[in-house]
Order: structure tokens, then C-alpha cells, then sequence
């Protein structure tokens, strides 16, 4: 039965869940607090340079196409998916540098080259990530919590090497790697969430799988450009598309949701209301006595500090992706989990996509994304703060020998955690919402459906399955299939 839904944010698990809940036959509006739609997956465009501002690689991207087809869509009639090879390349303090090529000969050839026990480990590591690919796919990965069991095949258990596979992240990392280098590449991964290398579960291990199974990917165009086609879908489907319009309250009348409130006091009633914002935001909005508004900072993923630059002239040895690593790891994690401050030496990834796409800049030069991992903590960061981080920053590119780029800049921005954090109403600019550290957030985060109150879901990054752009495309998936089952 067509039912009134207003889904609370345009991220992408929003937007996703938009286009799937209006092909389904429901009337949809959307409401965006912000100025334009896309959440994190946003941009920027000055003097003819075009930036993505949040996600810079894709993985899974069957999960792409998917929704596309979930919609009576075809991905080919929107964008162009293409792989990025080399992965990245890996710049270290000592000097050592090389590329992680996709092609698996190249890749061995190249570990060999750095420890030749490690082509073992390598194979070993592959192995497990592919054993807990297998276990999540078909249940954390496909569903709710509460319906993984029945999905579970308890004996296919039995094949997880248990010491690895439940263990901890880097401790697994380390038993698989003798090359220090290849072991700090590998600890890389858990930050793809947000998280620890030495606090987080081994069963990360799966993300280095999927990465080098599957691809890295990139939009032409730009990522924003995903945005942009669900946008184009849902004005087709008739959807309503409110931006500035931020809902403070969801309401309700005998436990069952009947109208959100709109911070200029519009009612907009609604049978069913689906929250693609922060998950730690409902009980206030719900109005739930003692309500607290925000995530502890300890219980936080990381944010970031984000510069980008347009530059005036092209950097032809520079690749797609690229890591300048701190010389101590560990250090650099207890700077931004234990002492929350901005690391003294930071680990710099530089994303360069006009190296792979030229219709990002105009005529010569480069569109720079350079980003440093940040503790998503409340305070606010002055010009000062910045300066002494970007000094840092540049230190770092500077002794992994990134060309004096200073004086080539012809636009620049800067997204701070407090900056991602208002723009997104996130707690902190906690990328991730939670981090992954313990078990009961990696694996149990808010659920898709909540349990007092009929006819509010949760879709994106802060519930399950958890943050990235394929995951919280598959949230999506998992909560209008809730809404097929349970509202119709
Ligand atoms: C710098 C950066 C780099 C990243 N890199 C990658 C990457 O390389 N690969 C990858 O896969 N992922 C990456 N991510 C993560 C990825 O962007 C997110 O996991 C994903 O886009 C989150 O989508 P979401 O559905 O959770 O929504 P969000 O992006 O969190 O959006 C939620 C939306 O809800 C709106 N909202 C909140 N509250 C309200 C309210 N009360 N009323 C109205 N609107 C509201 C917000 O304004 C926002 O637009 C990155 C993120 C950042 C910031």
C-alpha cells in the first residue's frame, strides 16, 4: 500500500533508499538540512577545478549497478565505472616506495622484492580475508542482525582459522607480514572506517580482500556524480527534494510515527520516516526524556583533515592514489585516539584524479585531495590549528620527495573535522559515527528498524552494516526490504 515517507538527510544511503522506496510505489520527500544534497559524497568547483570532497575510491561496484537496477535503471545510461591500477602507490620515510598493482603477478613480484616469506603471508592474508568475505556476504553484509541467523551457516564457521580470524586487527596483520613496510600498508585498511589498526578485530581483514579482488574504482566525473544521478531518478520519480530543511522533531501518537517537524515549525506527516542523519540524534528528535544529543568522543571514529588544491601545472609521475607514511605508526594512533590531538607526524594520502581524468581541470594542472586522519573531537580549529597541521602535512609530502607545490596553487579549500562536522551534523565529524574497536560496534551497530517506536528506520553510515559508500548503499537495501516486509 503507497505510504507517506520522509527520509531525514540526502547522504547516500538516503538517496539510495529514496529512489528504492519511491520505485516501490510510495510517496517520497526528502529533506536536506544542508544547502545541497549528498552528505559526505559532496563537491566542490572553483575557476573550472572540480573536487570531490568525501569519498575518493569505490570498492564492490556491483553494488553500484545495482541500485540502478533496483530502480528499472541501467548504471551505463548514468555513469562510467573505471579500475584504478596501481591501487595506490606507498611512499615511505626511508625511501622505499612502490606501487600495489591489482595485477596479482606484479603485486607478488613486488612483495617478493621487499621479503620473500612474505609471498606466503600475502596468500595466507588473501585467504582469510576471502574466508570472512564469505561468512559476511550472505548475512552481516545482506541483513538486519536479527534475521542473520537464519542465513547463517554455522558450519561454514568452522573453516575461520579462529586465532586470526576473531583476533586482533594488527596482531593478525603481523603474523601474516615480516616486511615492516608491507605490515604498516596492511595496517592501513582499518581506517577505511574510521578505525585502529591495533584496536580493531581481525576480521577487517576482509576490506584488503575486497579491495584487491574486486577493484578500486573511479567515477568519471567525479564520485559526486553517483549524487547527481540519483538526483536526476528521484526528480523522474516525482519525488519532493527539500533542501535547507532540517527536521528537529519526529513525532509520534501511540507508538507509531505521524509527522516530522521541520526547524521552521512545517509539519510534513508521515506514515513511515527513515533517518539517514547521525543515528545518535533520534532520541532527542523523538523527544525521549534525558535524551542525549551526541556520541561520546571516546566511542568516535576518526575524522579528517582535508586540503584541496587546484594546481596550475600537471604532475605526470604522480598516481591516482597515493600514501605518504608516518616513520611510527603506533604513535601516530595513540595521537589520535588516546591524546585526541592532530598527529605531530601525519600519515598524508594524496588523491590526484585528473591524473586519470582530465575533465576535472581546466586545461593543464591538477585537482589535489590531501587528507590526514584527525581525532573527531568538539573543538573548534583556528586558522592557527591549520596552519600548524598544514605545515605538517607538507613536511611530510616533502620528505617522501612530492614536488614544491606552494606556489602552484591557483584555488584551495580546506574541510576540518569541525567544518565535516556542521556541514553534516556529525558529532565531531566522526567520518564513521562509531569506531570499530570493540565488537559490539563493529558488528552491532543501531539497527535498521526501530524497536519502540513503528515506522522509523535508520539508513547510512552510524547503523548497520556501517560507514562507506557500498555499505551504505546496501543499508539501503536492507531497510526497504524491512519496509516491504513490515509496512505493506
Ligand atoms: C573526507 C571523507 C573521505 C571519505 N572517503 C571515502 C572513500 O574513499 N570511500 C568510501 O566508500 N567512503 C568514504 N567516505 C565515507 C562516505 O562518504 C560515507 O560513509 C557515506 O557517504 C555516508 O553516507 P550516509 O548515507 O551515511 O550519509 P551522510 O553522508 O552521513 O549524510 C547524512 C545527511 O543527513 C543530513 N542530515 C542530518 N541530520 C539532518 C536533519 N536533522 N535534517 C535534515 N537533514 C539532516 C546531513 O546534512 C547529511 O547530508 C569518506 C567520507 C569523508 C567525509
Amino acid at each position: 500500500m503507497k505510504k507517506r515517507i520522509v527520509v531525514i538527510g540526502s547522504g547516500l544511503g538516503g538517496l539510495a533508499a529514496t529512489v528504492r522506496l519511491a520505485a516501490a510505489g510510495h510517496e517520497v520527500t526528502l529533506c536536506e538540512q544542508g544547502e545541497n544534497f549528498g552528505g559526505k559524497m559532496n563537491c566542490w568547483t572553483e575557476q573550472g577545478f572540480r573536487f570531490d570532497t568525501g569519498p575518493s575510491l569505490i570498492t564492490m561496484p556491483w553494488i553500484f549497478r545495482e541500485i540502478f537496477e533496483a530502480v528499472g535503471s541501467r548504471i551505463e545510461d548514468h555513469l562510467k565505472l573505471v579500475p584504478v591500477n596501481p591501487i595506490c602507490e606507498y611512499l615511505y620515510p626511508d625511501g622505499t616506495r612502490f606501487n600495489y598493482s591489482a595485477s596479482m603477478p606484479d603485486w607478488l613480484e613486488t612483495v617478493r622484492n621487499l621479503e620473500r616469506r612474505d609471498v606466503e603471508g600475502f596468500l595466507k592474508f588473501m585467504r582469510l580475508g576471502a574466508q570472512l568475505y564469505e561468512l559476511s556476504r550472505d548475512t552481516f553484509l545482506r541483513y538486519r542482525p536479527a534475521d542473520w541467523v537464519q542465513h547463517t551457516d554455522i558450519g561454514s564457521l568452522r573453516h575461520l582459522p579462529w586465532r586470526y580470524g576473531w583476533g586482533n586487527y594488527h596482531r593478525t596483520v603481523a603474523a601474516h607480514f615480516k616486511s615492516p613496510h608491507l605490515q604498516q600498508l596492511y595496517d592501513r585498511y582499518p581506517t577505511y572506517v574510521g578505525s585502529c589498526p591495533y584496536r580493531s578485530p581481525a576480521t577487517f581483514a576482509l576490506i584488503p580482500y575486497i579491495e584487491f579482488m574486486f577493484g578500486d574504482w573511479y567515477i568519471l566525473g567525479g564520485l559526486y556524480r553517483m549524487v547527481e544521478s540519483l538526483i536526476t531518478i528521484a526528480r523522474q520519480q516525482g519525488v519532493t527534494l527539500l533542501t535547507g530543511a532540517r527536521v528537529t522533531r519526529i513525532e509520534h501518537a501511540g507508538g507509531r510515527i505521524s509527522a516530522v517537524r521541520l526547524a521552521d515549525n512545517t509539519k510534513l506527516p508521515a506514515d513511515i520516516v527513515v533517518m539517514n542523519g547521525d543515528a545518535s540524534h533520534a532520541p532527542q528528535m523523538l523527544g525521549e526524556p534525558g535524551a542525549r544529543m551526541e556520541l561520546a568522543p571516546r566511542d568516535r571514529s576518526m575524522s579528517g583533515l582535508v586540503f584541496l588544491f587546484g594546481i596550475r601545472r600537471s604532475i605526470p609521475r604522480l598516481n591516482h592514489h597515493a600514501v605518504f607514511f608516518s616513520s611510527d605508526y603506533r604513535r601516530e594512533f595513540d595521537d589520535l585516539f588516546d591524546r585526541r590531538q592532530f598527529p605531530d607526524e601525519p600519515t598524508v594520502y594524496v588523491n590526484a584524479p585528473s591524473r586519470s581524468d582530465r575533465s576535472l581541470v581546466p586545461g593543464e594542472g591538477e585537482t589535489l585531495f590531501v587528507m590526514a586522519n584527525a581525532p573527531a573531537n568538539d573543538g573548534s580549529w583556528d586558522d592557527q590549528a591549520i596552519a600548524v597541521a598544514r605545515q605538517r602535512v607538507f613536511s611530510v609530502l616533502r620528505a617522501g620527495g612530492f614536488p614544491d607545490i606552494e606556489k602552484e596553487i591557483v584555488v584551495s579549500n580546506v574541510f576540518t573535522p569541525e567544518k565535516i562536522g556542521q556541514r553534516y551534523l556529525m558529532p565531531g565529524g566522526a567520518i564513521y559515527g562509531t569506531h570499530s574497536h570493540n565488537w559490539r560496534y563493529a558488528f552491532l551497530r543501531p539497527p535498521n528498524m526501530h524497536t519502540r517506536y513503528k515506522g522509523l528506520y535508520f539508513v547510512g553510515g552510524s547503523t548497520h552494516p556501517g560507514g562507506g559508500t557500498p555499505i551504505v548503499l546496501t543499508s539501503a537495501r536492507i531497510v526497504s526490504e524491512l519496509i516491504e516486509r513490515y509496512e505493506s
